[in-house]
C-alpha cells in the first residue's frame, strides 16, 4: 500500500486535520523566517536542540531539506476557549506533537531517513539539556520548521491547506521530508 493510502487510512486516528503532498522544490525558504526565530518571541531560541542555533546554519538547513525529493505537509486543529486559553494552547501542542509522532513512525517505516519538522521547539523533557549535555532523545525530536527557514504559509497556500481554521482555534503544521 502506498504511503498516501496509508496516511489517508490513518488520518482520523492520528488526529490529522488536513494533509498534502508536494515536492521539496515547492518549498519557499526565507532568511527572514530564521531571523524571526532569532528574535525569540517564542522563548525557544537557544533553549533547545530542536531550534536554532542548535539545528545548524540557515544554509545547512536549506541544503538538508533540498536533499529530499518529497514533502508531506500535515495540520492539526484544536479548539480554544478564548484568546487567553493557555492550557488550550498547551493541549494543542501536545495533541499536535502526538499526531506528528504517529505520522513520523508511519513514514519512517517506508523512509527511515525521513526528516520530520514540527513547530515551536521541543516538549519532550521538562528541562532541556541544551547546551550542557547531548539531547536525551535525538531520534524523537522534531526540529522547528521555522528554524529551518521554511515559510509554512507559502506551502499551505500552494497545496490548498487552511492556514487559519477560524477564531478560537489553533492550527499547527508539521513537515515530513522523504
Ligand atoms: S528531547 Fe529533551 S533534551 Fe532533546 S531537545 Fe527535546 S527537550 Fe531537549
Amino acid at each position: 500500500m502506498t504511503i498516501k493510502r496509508q496516511l489517508e487510512d490513518k488520518r482520523r486516528l492520528f488526529g490529522i486535520h488536513e494533509y498534502a503532498f508536494a515536492k521539496t522544490s515547492d518549498l519557499l525558504f526565507s532568511m527572514g523566517t530564521r531571523l524571526l526565530c532569532e528574535g525569540n518571541q517564542c522563548g525557544h531560541y537557544g533553549a533547545t536542540w530542536a531550534c536554532p542555533p542548535a539545528v545548524g546554519s540557515y544554509n545547512s538547513c536549506v541544503a538538508k531539506c533540498r536533499s529530499y525529493e518529497n514533502v508531506c505537509l500535515l495540520s492539526t486543529v484544536t479548539d480554544l476557549k478564548g484568546q487567553y486559553d493557555f492550557r488550550g494552547w498547551h493541549r494543542a501542542r501536545i495533541f499536535h506533537e502526538a499526531a506528528t509522532a504517529k505520522s513520523a513512525r508511519l513514514f519512517r517505516a517506508h523512509y527511515p531517513g525521513a526528516l520530520v519538522l514540527s513547530t515551536e521547539g521541543c516538549i519532550l523533557c521538562d528541562q532541556c539539556t541544551y547546551p550542557d549535555a547531548p539531547c536525551r532523545y535525538p531520534d524523537q525530536i522534531f526540529p522547528s520548521v521555522e528554524g529551518y527557514g521554511i515559510v509554512v504559509m507559502d506551502l499551505a497556500s500552494k497545496t490548498g491547506l487552511s492556514y487559519n481554521n477560524g477564531p478560537e482555534t489553533v492550527t499547527y503544521f508539521s513537515f515530513v521530508l522523504f
